[in-house]
């Protein structure tokens, strides 16, 4: 199913002032197998979930292993497969890939430069990613427009032109950090430890950090890099918004 700009006009325009429960139940009933939920097991992304598996028994919700990721994030998904009793689909890089990246530039690239980091983002994200929505007509994310200036221009209803011009969902895309951990508050929803330990944006191990009170909350992403766009490729290619 393929949508037109006007059609995503009237999209947003018909949900402008729904619910993100009405818009996954839209989602399910329009797409079925064919919609997925892309989620790392950030705050928001548990927001998701919880309304996601509350509204589709068999709702599909996926995530990317890395490979590289914290311990307290694999503790995150087990502790979600066994509150909603749902299985999650978990996405490998290429191991062939990933050994060919290690042997030719070492196993923590991405300190040296820019380039390195956006190889081992592409491998050992972008690319199972990308071959994954290749199997789908619609996937929904858990981007928030206060994260990042792109993510500020996004809508809940958008073309991805970075993925065969396949449907992308944004239920949450205007709400606070405030109003998501007021609902995880709210509905006991379980989350990723490391948001009380200074954490408010958690990514791989080796490219995440703490950060201090008052600091961007994007800041501890990929924290030696100067005027980067701290994106992955996952939402924004790095040359031109989507
Ligand atoms: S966040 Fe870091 S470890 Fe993870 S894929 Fe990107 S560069 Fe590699």
């Amino acid at each position: 199913m393929k949508f037109s700009e006007e059609d995503l006009k009237s999209l947003n325009r018909e949900f402008e002032k729904s619910s993100p429960q009405e818009i996954l139940t839209w989602a399910s009933e329009n797409f079925g197998p064919s919609v997925a939920l892309a989620t790392s097991f950030q705050v928001q992304g548990m927001v998701l979930i919880d309304m996601f598996a509350k509204t589709d028994p068999k709702a599909r919700i996926f995530t990317l292993d890395t490979g590289r990721l914290h311990a307290h994030t694999y503790d995150t998904i087990e502790k979600t497969r066994e509150k909603y009793s749902i299985n999650i689909e978990v996405l490998f890089p290429d191991s062939t890939e990933v050994e060919q990246m290690v042997t030719s530039h070492g196993v923590n690239l991405f300190y040296r430069s820019i380039e390195n980091r956006r190889l081992c983002c592409q491998v050992r994200k972008t690319n199972p990613l990308n071959g994954f929505l290749k199997t789908l007509d619609a996937w929904v994310t858990s981007i928030r427009a206060d994260q990042t200036e792109q993510r500020a221009e996004s809508k809940k209803f958008e073309i991805d032109y970075l993925h065969g011009r396949m449907l992308k969902i944004n239920p949450i895309l205007d709400w606070t950090i405030d109003k998501v951990w007021d609902y995880v508050r709210k509905n006991d929803v379980p989350y990723n430890k490391l948001h009380d330990m200074g954490y408010p944006s958690i990514g791989c191990a080796p490219c995440t950090r703490a950060i201090e009170r008052g600091e961007d909350p994007r800041s501890g992403r990929w924290w030696w890099e100067q005027d980067s766009d701290k994106e992955c490729g996952i939402h924004f290619s790095h040359e031109t918004k989507s």
